[in-house]
């Protein structure tokens, strides 16, 4: 173990402050290492679209570059734009699948499905993705293909993109509805399959209605908060509330647009007046990250994931306490995953029991 004044990235400030709070950190190559767990990016679906690779250093997200973050674990999402339906999306899905499959050939990043996944990677201080998909649509209208999602390792799928699909419709429709029947059936579907239910995209009608049918917590992996930045896309305080009690995650979006009012104004530290704002309405154990690189346009301060270290000294600045940030950036996520996978046994059990 190398000394704590051996830094790399660290302020003076965070090091007396960290010494304070009597936290423990890994010391590898002379500096501490934050923990990071994504919720949301689109760096696969770009790399399949753009004939790349998870390893470009051009992307937000580039598996070379992840230096100073261990344990990292990214969940990529393949996003199915609201012009793909049917077999175009099913096709879509699986040419995603097939480029993640050759990608982490000998990449010794781990392909997490379970929550032993998960703990393998934290424990070892390693990288690991969580494959998700973002646009019910992959479904292309027939919930049978859960299973494919399921066995493909899907852990986590958005239920709209902005349009309207078979499941109902998006933050983008005017007069937006809610979940159609086969929408309706869908959430509970995932629930049995255990892949859970993500309402970032959705309409605030599609929104109600995932909460009065779903049993099982719920996410919205990457959206901001409407009373700082009043978006479509982002959370009212009320929608924030139902997650929270529910016991579900909120992933913090870098996209500029939902950061700041005036999104040419929006800097990093606009997503700490997000997170602020969460925080005030008791989000502690509810904030997590979902920073949607590769499917945005971020602040100019932020470069990609090579700003992490920089986004989580200045949440530290502001006197944030250690195990808070890490909470955000990494156990709520974490635990939240590991949570899901026991309450779907559970759940299961249960409804095999109602069944009888
Ligand atoms: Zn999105």
């Amino acid at each position: 173990m190398a000394p704590i004044e051996n830094k790399n990235w660290l302020s003076d400030f965070i090091l007396i402050q960290s010494r304070k709070s009597g936290v423990i950190y890994s010391a590898e190559k002379g500096g501490r290492r934050m923990q990071l767990f994504d919720l949301h990016c689109d760096t696969l679906y770009r790399a399949y679209t753009e004939k790349s690779t998870l390893f470009n250093d051009s992307f937000h997200v580039s598996f070379r570059q992840t230096q100073g973050i261990a344990p990292y674990i990214q969940c990529l999402a393949v996003w199915i734009p609201d012009e793909y339906r049917g077999t175009a999306a099913a096709e879509l899905f699986e040419g995603c699948v097939r480029k993640l499959e050759e990608q982490l050939k000998d990449s010794g990043i781990r392909r997490c499905v379970t929550a032993d996944d998960l703990r393998q990677t934290m424990e070892s201080g390693g990288k690991g993705i969580v494959l998700t998909v973002e646009g019910g649509a992959v479904l292309a209208g027939d919930s049978a293909n859960i299973s494919r999602l399921k066995q493909a390792g899907v852990r986590m799928m958005t239920l709209t993109w902005n349009g309207r699909n078979e499941l109902g419709d998006g933050a983008g429709v005017e007069q937006a509805g809610g979940l159609t029947d086969f929408g309706r059936k869908t959430i509970t579907a995932l629930e049995e399959n255990g892949v859970i239910a993500d309402v970032s995209h959705a309409s605030e009608r599609l929104f109600y209605d995932t909460a009065e049918i779903a049993r099982l917590p719920f996410v919205a992996s990457h959206s901001n908060a409407k009373a700082v930045c009043p978006h479509r896309r982002n959370l009212t305080d009320e929608q924030f509330e139902i997650i929270r009690q529910r016991g579900g995650i909120v992933g913090l979006n870098f996209c500029r647009d939902f950061l700041h009012k005036q999104s040419t104004n929006a800097k990093m530290y606009d997503i700490i007046r997000n997170a602020e704002h969460f925080l005030s309405l008791g989000g502690e154990k509810t904030v997590a990250i979902g920073g949607d690189f590769d499917g945005a346009d971020i602040p100019a301060d932020m470069d990609g994931l090579t700003s992490m270290p920089s986004l989580y000294e200045m949440f530290l600045h502001h006197n944030y306490s250690e195990a808070l940030v890490r909470d955000i950036f990494f156990n709520n996520a974490f635990d939240f995953f590991c949570r899901y996978e026991r309450l779907c046994r559970q759940e299961s059990y249960q409804r095999k029991k109602e069944n009888v």
